[in-house]
């Protein structure tokens, strides 16, 4: 028939509460079958069930997404082939760190003239230079990928608190409406960008910037060293994502997905907190501790891009250009103390 087919692949926090979003939007839209199937990275319970068949009995997602009951029309699947076979729009959704193996098992499996999102905050850096996620999804797949990025702490929409988020699109055309018509909601409003490296690169840069401010946090600073390290987190991001892309347009960081993103991330979310644990103990734990720890099988973004953005700084000599971003990961592998995240900018040059 006509009708598009959805599959969400992943179901961490983020995934599972995109997915809910989704399917209560395929029930009312008659272009979309109702079903959306989820790809599950199956896991064993400490009550000896499978998450899929407990997703599937009892419409939660008991790990990732406590409390919140999802649509009947959403299917777990753990089969990641079976999820997409049939599916002709195609929602990415997992921590970046998986994305390449998961690309490689979907190669030749997906539908012919399938359609692409992104909902993935970080990049690939290989040794040929960075590849966002998108670019990987695109690449591996033969698929055109769109992005959404935005101000979208996972729980509170899960709750239905109204927030905004972009969409990056490459051709102006009819995919950039139909995602924006799958994805908004009366709580959930969506607006469209011909920019999805500019709104892709501020969803991954964003999260070293909320590791500057957890730290800040941590050192008891106060909020005007916290709105100092945002701005300058802000500058350091558009100056990047500029030199990485020059088609970059300066109005994307004033999106959802930029300064958007950058504020509620910097004060609600996981990277922030995880970071000022690490500032209140001096150190002494490690980020991969802290958040096992901490977030309960969820991932942190923040500190491993730190580290790809420090490897592609390094290889370009851009380091004295970026004093927060290079000084963040030397703060996460201990190479200085969490203090110096408000004392780089003494000893380097500053940028307007
Ligand atoms: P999450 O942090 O809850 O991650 C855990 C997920 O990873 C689980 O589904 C788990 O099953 C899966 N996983 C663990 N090991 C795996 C493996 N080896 N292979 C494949 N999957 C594995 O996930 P999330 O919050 O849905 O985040 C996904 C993306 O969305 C990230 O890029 C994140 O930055 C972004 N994001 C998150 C939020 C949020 O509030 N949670 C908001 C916006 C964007
Ligand atoms: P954290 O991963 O730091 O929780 O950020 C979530 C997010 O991207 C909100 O838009």
């Amino acid at each position: 028939g006509h009708k598009s087919r959805v599959a969400v692949i992943g179901s961490g926090n983020w995934g599972t509460v995109a997915a809910k979003l989704i399917a209560s939007n395929t029930l009312k839209l008659p272009s979309f079958h109702d079903e959306v199937r989820m790809w599950v990275f199956e896991e064993t319970l400490p009550t000896g069930e499978k998450l899929t068949d407990v997703i599937n009995k009892t419409n939660e997602n008991v790990k990732y997404l406590p409390g919140i009951k999802l649509g009947k029309n959403i299917v777990a699947d753990p089969d990641l082939e079976n999820a997409v076979k049939d599916a002709n729009m195609l929602v990415f959704v997992t921590p970046h760190q998986f994305m390449e193996g998961i690309c490689k098992r979907l190669v030749g499996k997906i539908k012919e003239g399938a359609e692409a999102i992104s909902l993935i905050k970080g990049m690939e850096v290989k040794t040929e230079g960075p590849c966002m996620i998108s670019s990987l999804i695109s690449n591996q797949l033969m698929i055109n990928c769109c992005v959404l990025m935005g101000a979208n702490i996972a729980n509170d929409i899960a709750v239905e608190k109204l927030s905004e988020a972009t969409i990056g699109y490459r051709e102006k055309g009819e995919i950039a409406e139909k995602w924006a018509q799958l994805f908004s909601t009366p709580y959930f409003m969506v607006s469209a960008v011909e920019d999805v490296e500019g709104v892709e690169l501020c969803g991954t840069l964003k999260n070293v910037v909320a590791i500057a401010a957890g730290l800040v946090d941590g050192l008891e600073m106060g909020n005007n060293t916290k709105a100092a390290i945002m701005r300058i987190g802000l500058r350091e991001m558009k100056t990047f994502s500029k030199l990485l892309f020059p088609s970059v347009k300066d109005s994307t960081f004033f999106e959802s997905c930029g300064v958007g993103d950058l504020i509620t991330t910097c004060l609600g979310g996981r990277n922030r907190k995880v970071s000022e644990a690490f500032a209140r103990n001096g150190g002494r734990r490690s980020f991969d501790d802290l958040e096992a720890e901490m977030l309960q099988g969820q991932k942190l973004q923040g500190v491993s891009t730190a580290r790809d953005i420090y490897g592609v700084l390094r290889h370009r000599g851009w380091l004295e250009l970026f004093p927060l971003f290079s000084t963040v990961h030397e703060i996460s592998t201990c190479r200085l103390p969490p203090s110096a995240i408000v004392k780089y900018n003494l000893q380097k040059p500053v940028l307007t």
